[in-house]
Formats: structure tokens, C-alpha cells, sequence
């Protein structure tokens, strides 16, 4: 069984575990840096992507995110998550981890419409997918390796480039876990490759 690390700083990390655990993999919050390091893939939760990166830096986590990142372990960026994956944010001059190459903005959907939910179809994964979209941000620009993988509205809220996941909603919120399995299936397909 593939080890899924959730970040354990902020948001909705117990939903994840349960959500990696029901896609059919060990789940474990992750609150050190070196404990990153027995992970066969690591999910980042949504919350509010300033006070996490300021928690990862309190934690001293950058440097092992960074590492897990070069060594082609997958990683799951939600909501959140995907804003500190991505290399890019609209108004910012720095990225977070910076890794995954999307330009993402914050708060897109407008303040009016602080949270919804959406039927999504999710390319290679489902095609009614309920979203969850929480002060949601959205790609505005995916690099050329990015698939985009679902739209709202004309807006990228789901895409993968290679070994990382991001997306603008939260599917650790429902009971459809396909997306987690998605992802758990992508550590599965890495780990086999990085083993023989
Ligand atoms: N708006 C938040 C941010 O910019 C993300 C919201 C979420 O993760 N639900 O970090």
C-alpha cells in the first residue's frame, strides 16, 4: 500500500485522511518536515495560502517540500494547496514552492459568491463530479505540459502537469472520493516506476 502524506498545518486535513484511506492507501498528517521523507506522495490541503506559507516557513518544511517535489514524488495541491504549488500568482512577485507550472489567481469566483457547488466534468476521472468551491482561486494560464483537466464557467479548476495534481475546490468535502483516487493511483504508478 502506497504512505499519502496530508500536510498537517491548516484546513481540512482529518477529510483528506479519510479520503486517501477510502481510495485504498495509508494516510498520515504530516506536522515535521522530516517525516515527509517515508511518503510515497503528499496531499496539501486548502485554507488560506498566506498563513500556510507562513507556517511552512515557522516549520522550516520549504526545503523538504522542494526536495519531494526534485526527487518526482506526486504531490496534490488543493484549493489552497494548488496556490502554493503553482509558479505563478497573479499580485505576487514571488511563488510559494513554485513548482507546478500554472499562473494561478486568488478569489476568483468573487466575493458574492464566496462558496458553491458545481457539477464538473473532470477529465479522465469523472463526469459529474460535485465540487466544492470555497474563496476558490482558478489557473488563468497553464504552461505546455499542464492538461487541464476541468473547466467552470471557462476557467481551469483542475490540471495536471506529470507527478502533480491541483485544483480549485475541495474534494476531501464529499463523500465522491474519485479524485483522491485518482491521485492515489498516480503515487501507485510512480512508486512501481521508481522501484524496479
Ligand atoms: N482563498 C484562499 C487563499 O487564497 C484559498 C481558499 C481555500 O483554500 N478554500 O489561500
Amino acid at each position: 500500500m502506497v504512505k499519502v502524506g496530508v500536510l498537517g498545518l491548516q484546513g481540512a486535513v482529518r477529510e483528506h485522511v479519510r479520503a486517501v484511506e477510502a481510495s485504498g492507501a495509508e494516510a498520515y498528517v504530516i506536522k515535521w518536515p522530516e517525516e515527509l521523507k517515508e511518503m510515497d506522495g503528499l496531499i496539501i490541503p486548502g485554507g488560506e495560502s498566506t498563513t500556510m506559507r507562513k507556517l511552512i516557513d515557522k516549520y522550516h518544511f520549504m526545503p523538504e517540500l522542494k526536495q519531494f517535489a526534485t526527487e518526482g514524488k506526486p504531490i496534490f495541491g488543493t484549493c489552497a494547496g494548488l496556490i502554493l504549488l503553482a509558479k505563478e500568482v497573479v499580485g505576487y512577485e514571488e511563488p510559494h514552492i513554485g513548482v507546478m507550472d500554472v499562473r494561478v489567481e486568488r478569489n476568483s469566483f468573487g466575493r458574492q459568491r464566496e462558496s458553491f457547488e458545481a457539477d464538473l466534468d473532470i477529465n479522465g476521472v469523472a463526469e459529474d463530479f460535485s465540487a466544492v468551491f470555497i474563496r476558490a482561486p482558478h489557473i488563468v494560464e497553464a504552461g505546455e505540459n499542464v492538461e487541464v483537466l476541468a473547466k467552470h464557467n471557462g476557467r481551469i479548476v483542475a490540471a495536471r502537469e506529470g507527478q502533480f495534481l491541483g485544483c480549485s475546490f475541495h474534494p476531501e468535502l464529499t463523500e465522491d472520493h474519485r479524485l483522491t483516487q485518482f491521485f492515489v493511483k498516480m503515487v501507485a504508478e510512480t512508486k512501481e516506476k521508481t522501484t524496479v
